[in-house]
């Protein structure tokens, strides 16, 4: 696809992606239903045909609470336009990942979403979600950028408006990427009291994973924790945790930590392993200083 563009320069034109695949992009909203009252063919949900009453497939849009659909005899992608813009980017490039992925179409269309065995579900759907990252962060441009750089939250959140990405989604990429111990958590606070769901993403690199198979969530939640403050949006503070890796070694990672708008997102990293050749597990030296 990329090639087809002529390996265009960031940010990636969704609109060129449409008219290269000459896919048809359609917005709709669930009160607004004048896309959904064309007949729509070949689409099933449950045993219903849906072509009979294409209003089904709104309820069924909202039931699912899907925000983004791919409809593949008419070449077409439905976006919820509810969405804000940089999500809308995202959904959009994923149905365009379902619409080359012709064994997606199958498995979308010719059964439902709550027939379909969730492994299946969940193959499709990471297959869908890596090819959208590697698409909107144009493949080894991106790559190019982030490895060997060091980088804080606030280089990420350049990169992405660079590539035209959401902060959160870049630093998922960020880490994916590196060649580096890494990881990120994605969440809400992870101190105010209410918060549901502080660890939503446990993001690790591949060297993390080889290198520190122990280390889990809650590990990543305890060492946040010791420097974060309650702010509510805003740089919420940075430290260092002493991670003990697969080889015993002590190793000292920089941790830093910001809310926006949707998302408390925490980037960290290794900076240097300790002379100690004490191991004591994990413990955290948080100072509470923004980096
Ligand atoms: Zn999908």
């Amino acid at each position: 696809m990329l090639r087809g563009l002529g390996n265009p320069e960031p940010p990636l034109d969704l609109d060129q992606v449409f008219e290269l695949l000459k896919l048809d992009a359609q917005f709709y909203t669930t009160t607004e239903d004048g896309v959904f009252r064309e007949t729509i063919s070949r689409i099933k949900v449950g045993t219903i045909q849906i072509f009979k009453r294409p209003m089904l497939l709104l309820e069924a849009l909202v039931k699912s609470e899907l925000k983004a659909l791919y409809i593949p005899d008419k070449k077409r992608i439905l976006v919820d336009s509810t969405l804000p813009d940089l999500k809308v980017r995202w959904h959009t490039a994923h149905e365009v990942v379902h619409s080359i992925c012709d064994w997606h179409g199958d498995v979308l269309f010719g059964d439902n979403f709550s027939t379909l065995s969730q492994g299946c579900h969940e193959q499709i759907e990471a297959e869908a979600n890596y090819g959208t990252g590697r698409l909107l962060t144009l493949q080894d441009r991106f790559i190019q950028q982030v490895c060997g750089a060091t980088l804080t939250l606030k280089d990420i959140s350049n990169i992405g408006k660079t590539f035209g990405n959401t902060w959160t989604s870049t630093l998922w990429r960020v880490v994916e990427s590196l060649d580096i111990p890494a990881f990120a958590v994605i969440g809400t606070h992870p101190n105010r009291r209410g918060s549901l769901e502080p660890c939503r993403y446990f993001i690790r690199s591949r060297r993390f994973e080889q290198e520190y198979g122990t280390f889990s969530e809650a590990d990543a939640l305890a060492a946040i924790r010791s420097y974060c403050n309650y702010k509510t949006l805003g740089p919420l503070g940075a430290g260092e945790a002493q991670v003990t890796n697969s080889r015993g070694e002590e190793t000292i990672f920089l941790l830093e930590t910001f809310a926006h708008q949707h998302d408390v997102i925490t980037f960290a990293y290794l900076t240097r392993k300790t002379t100690s050749l004490i191991s004591i597990g994990t413990s955290i030296r948080g100072d509470g200083t923004v980096c």
